[in-house]
């Protein structure tokens, strides 16, 4: 297959991917179509890995160091509102953050290395379901993924609208942040609105916390990491007249390292029930991990960087881009073995303000840069299993 047959098939597979979008742990017509292409190109797939998730690996040679590279096959839950030829057929169901690229850019490198042969070790194309609600990378390990299919290192990409067409971007340390989310209930006792001193008002409670909260980016987190606390919702129990009994505070937080994540957890618990209590007011603080930092080892950022550097030219790869404070699923394989994510550039504008968002019900992933991520996928297995 020449180079224009091979952009054009990719193109193909991205349009019928586009058009038959899943969401999360519903993806079986998506690994069935992964399945199929990855058994044509003569490998033997593994089906139904934490849920709907495929697995294949390639081995060439007797080199004993395994690579594996990863996608995300999930789609968004919302309506797709652009006039593509090949826009969603599934209501309510759309490709708005291009992992129908990144299965195919996955599926690109897989036929490139098969064709190719041209490393010492084993391959494995990981393809995971539910990235976009951070549950899918969890069930794919707690099914085995890692005793089944040991590893010693994991590649992955996200496009990036924001960035220019065809650069690679990454960092050492925390690329995409973690996301937690947070609920503070605090039990004071209403009153009538004229008679605060025969009540304890949680709401003027709750102030002192929202504020209070502030300070843990501001005073205990070193200046150089990212904190973000967001406090996002406030609901009561109270009326126009009336002093609420129960104040529920909801919000989010970001961070790039499991120190300052666990830092943001401690802080928040202990301002909230300390504060309540100086007002004599009781305190329940729940604090969910809905997505780990995702934090690359520095060994595989050399490793990604130069691959990038071979693929597109030194003058299109950042080894040291800042950070993006999304949250990506990625992180929790980083948690277990050593890996690298980056961030391949997707701008279809020259402009960048001018580029379509991920998530904007119009986004389209763009086809220019498929073949650019086949490649750098192939290239980090040619020179991380050298021969
Ligand atoms: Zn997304
Ligand atoms: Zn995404």
């Amino acid at each position: 297959m020449n180079n224009e047959e091979f952009v054009e098939q990719l193109k193909a597979w991205r349009h019928y991917l586009h058009m038959h979008p899943e969401s999360a742990f519903e993806e079986k017509q998506t690994s069935e179509f992964i399945a199929e292409r990855l058994t044509e190109m003569g490998l033997e797939v593994h089906k139904n890995i934490g849920g709907t998730g495929v697995v294949a690996s390639l081995k060439v040679g007797d080199g004993g160091k395994v690579i594996g590279l990863r996608a995300d096959m999930d789609c968004i839950n919302m309506m797709e509102c652009g006039d593509l030829e090949y826009r969603s057929q599934n209501e309510g169901r759309m490709h708005a953050c291009g992992h129908d690229g990144h299965v195919t850019t996955l599926l690109g490198a897989a036929q490139l290395l098969c064709e190719r042969k041209n490393f010492n070790g084993t391959v494995r194309f990981i393809f995971q379901p539910a990235e976009e609600p951070g549950k899918g990378a969890k069930a794919m390990i707690e099914d085995g993924l890692f005793e089944s299919f040991p590893m010693d290192e994991i590649y992955g990409l996200h496009n990036a609208p924001f960035l220019p067409a065809g650069v690679i971007h990454t960092r050492t340390g925390g690329i995409m942040a973690s996301e937690d989310n947070f609920t503070i209930r605090i039990k004071g006792k209403g009153s009538h609105a004229s008679s605060p001193h025969m009540g304890i008002d949680p709401l003027v409670t709750a102030s002192e916390i929202i504020l209070a909260l502030q300070t843990i980016a501001s005073r205990n987190a070193n200046p150089l990491d990212q904190a973000v606390v967001s406090c996002t919702e406030i609901h009561t129990d109270g009326a126009h007249n009336a002093i609420p009994s129960n104040v529920e505070i909801l919000g989010d937080t970001r961070s790039c390292t499991n120190e300052v994540q666990e830092l943001i957890e401690a802080r928040m618990k202990a301002i909230s029930e300390n504060i309540c209590k100086m007002n004599g007011a009781r305190c329940e603080f729940i604090y969910t991990h809905e997505f780990a930092p995702t934090v690359n080892w520095e060994e595989c950022v050399s490793a990604a960087v130069k691959a990038a550097q071979n693929v597109v030219g030194p003058d299109k790869v950042n080894g040291n881009c800042i950070p993006w404070m999304a949250s990506e699923d990625f992180g929790t394989f980083l948690r277990e073995i050593p890996g690298c994510f980056v961030f391949l550039g997707s701008g279809k504008h020259a402009n960048a303000s001018d580029n379509i968002m991920l998530h904007n019900s119009i986004y389209d992933y763009n086809d220019d840069v498929l073949a650019v991520g086949a490649e750098f996928f192939a290239e980090l297995i040619r020179i991380g299993l050298p021969q």
